[in-house]
């Protein structure tokens, strides 16, 4: 049979929280062409501790690549096309490995671990005033067991192997994106140890004005620098795959997943803004070449450095730590139902939830609240609740933190959102989208093509300097096609149940302490 003509094609890694993805796209139409997803293992060894294995997740990627390939293969396409791969991942999640054996020294501990919580509070105690923005001049980012920095402080003072390995020079950290393109590129026979401005803007090390590593920063942390990755832009060749299917082709666009959703998005412009509901839920919006302060609650990150050359952009940002993780919580741990898809149908049979509200601040409480102390609860029951009113009452929890973020995002910026961009994996739950617009009484947009954030680093790896076969123009992807949900109760009602929400969280504040 002959060959599928299609011209260049760029694939993109999406090594998420709860999987891992690879994505090939057509570099001329943004056409998704074929794709292959592993779920990712969690495990949650003590109370408030989530770990991943980061040679499974390497495994994961591999095994995405080949079963993608043997698709393109069967749909005729020729893999030799594929020009260029882009990583985006899961931010903030540390791993620290040996670079002579190339054996990780210790789990992944993920951006949702709350072990480093007395750390946390610990080093907010020495600040002056007892102040958690404290470092936020040069970071962006509250004090937090969030970022990478107090996960690598408790893995050199609780994993000897760590220490160890620190102390003989062996030691080599980095975030999911720097792990992959290391093993990738070569590993221990050569591999590049590097992270792009994006992922190290959420370690608490990276100074966001300078776009360097700071030294007043890593010494605060007790944090020897040469461990730490080289920075390099978002789009750029940093090596080339060693092995597997697909060996040869150069690795060229690196961002932390929400960077690279809002790449996807095409919001380029000032003032653009897409909310991701994936595990956590990040809200974030395109301030320009400036970094924005906020004064509620948000982060001020590093959105996007297409090029060496290039400026850096910055975004505000609000993270919710638990969005879709709430509806696997709902399944695992209560079992109400059985696949993650039944909870829309579940949720709607009543439509409601009765007046009982659900505040899974299961990792404490994220923007804008920034309280690790905090613990869910579910409140308002009566006997006539049910868990039809419970799954309701956790997809409403989505959509009231969402109002929170919006809020702070509009008092900070003064120009209110007159709608929102939406993606990720919970967007496929329609009964999600409608009463998030309710909830916000504005419309919602979802882009017909889900995967946003492989979209942006494959955009990244493609329009790289050397590769070249994708260009950011925004009428190359005048196709694009959504799906817009408008509000349908009336703003008295919306208000009403926010007002309750709020209380909700009120009560959940300061249990731990
Ligand atoms: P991540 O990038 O964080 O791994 P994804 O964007 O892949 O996340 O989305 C996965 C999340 O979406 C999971 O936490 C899951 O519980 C949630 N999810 C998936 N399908 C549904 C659905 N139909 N309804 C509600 N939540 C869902």
């Amino acid at each position: 049979q002959d060959r599928i003509m299609l011209g260049p094609l760029v694939a993109a890694i999406d090594q998420g929280t709860s999987s891992t993805r690879f994505l090939v796209f057509n570099a001329k139409t943004a056409e998704l062409l074929s794709h292959h997803q592993v779920e990712i293992k969690q495990s949650f060894p003590k109370e408030g501790w989530v770990e991943e294995d980061p040679k499974e997740i390497l495994q994961s990627v591999y095994e995405c690549m080949d079963k993608t390939c043997e698709k393109l293969t069967q749909l005729n396409i020729d893999i030799s096309n594929i020009k260029a791969i882009g990583v985006t991942n899961q931010r903030e999640t540390t791993i620290v490995w040996d670079k002579e054996t190339g054996e990780p020294l210790y789990n992944a501990i993920v951006w949702l671990d709350l072990r480093t919580q007395s750390t946390v509070e610990r080093l907010i105690n020495k600040t002056p005033g007892r102040n958690k923005n404290h470092l936020k001049h040069k970071t962006g980012l509250p004090i937090s067991t969030y970022f990478s920095a107090v996960k690598l402080r408790w893995l050199m003072d609780n994993v000897d192997e760590v220490s160890e390995a620190i102390h003989s020079h062996k030691a080599m950290f980095g975030t999911v994106d720097s792990w992959l393109i290391w093993c990738l590129t070569g590993g221990k026979n050569g591999g590049v140890h590097c992270t792009d401005v994006t992922n190290a803007s959420r370690t608490m090390l990276f100074n966001i004005h300078t776009l360097d590593w700071d030294p007043e920063l890593c010494s605060y942390f007790g944090i020897p620098m040469e461990v730490l990755p080289k920075v390099r832009s978002s789009s750029e060749i940093y090596g080339l795959m060693k092995s597997g299917s697909l060996t040869g082709i150069p690795i060229s666009g690196c961002l932390g997943d929400q960077s690279a959703a809002l790449v996807g998005q095409m919001c380029f412009q000032d003032g653009q803004a897409k909310n991701t509901y994936g595990t956590g839920c990040f809200l974030l919006r395109n301030t320009g070449p400036k970094p924005v302060m906020s004064d509620h609650g948000l982060l001020t990150t590093i959105a996007y450095q297409l090029g060496r050359d290039k400026p850096a952009c910055y975004a505000l940002e609000g993270s919710v730590a638990i969005a879709g993780a709430v509806v696997r919580w709902l399944k695992d741990n209560l079992g109400i139902i059985q696949t993650l898809s039944e909870l829309e149908k579940l949720a709607a049979a009543v439509g409601t939830s009765y007046g009982c509200y659900f505040v899974p601040a299961f990792s404490g409480l994220y923007a804008p609240y920034w309280e690790p102390s905090a613990r869910g609860i579910i409140c308002g029951l009566t006997q006539f609740t049910n868990r039809s009113h419970i799954a309701f009452a956790a997809l409403e929890a989505v959509c009231f933190q969402t109002r929170e973020l919006m809020d702070a995002m509009n008092q900070d910026s003064g120009i209110p959102l007159t709608q929102l961009q939406v993606d990720g994996g919970m967007t496929s739950n329609r009964l999600l989208m409608q009463l998030q617009a309710d909830i916000l009484c504005i419309p919602v947009v979802k882009p017909s093509m889900p995967e946003t954030t492989a979209l942006g680093a494959a955009m990244a790896a493609g329009s790289a300097e050397g590769v070249s076969v994708w260009s950011l123009n925004l009428e190359d992807l005048s196709e694009v096609t959504s799906e817009k949900f408008e509000p349908q109760i009336n703003p008295e009602e919306s208000e009403f149940r926010y007002a309750r929400w709020k209380k909700a969280v009120q009560k959940c504040m300061n249990w731990e302490t």
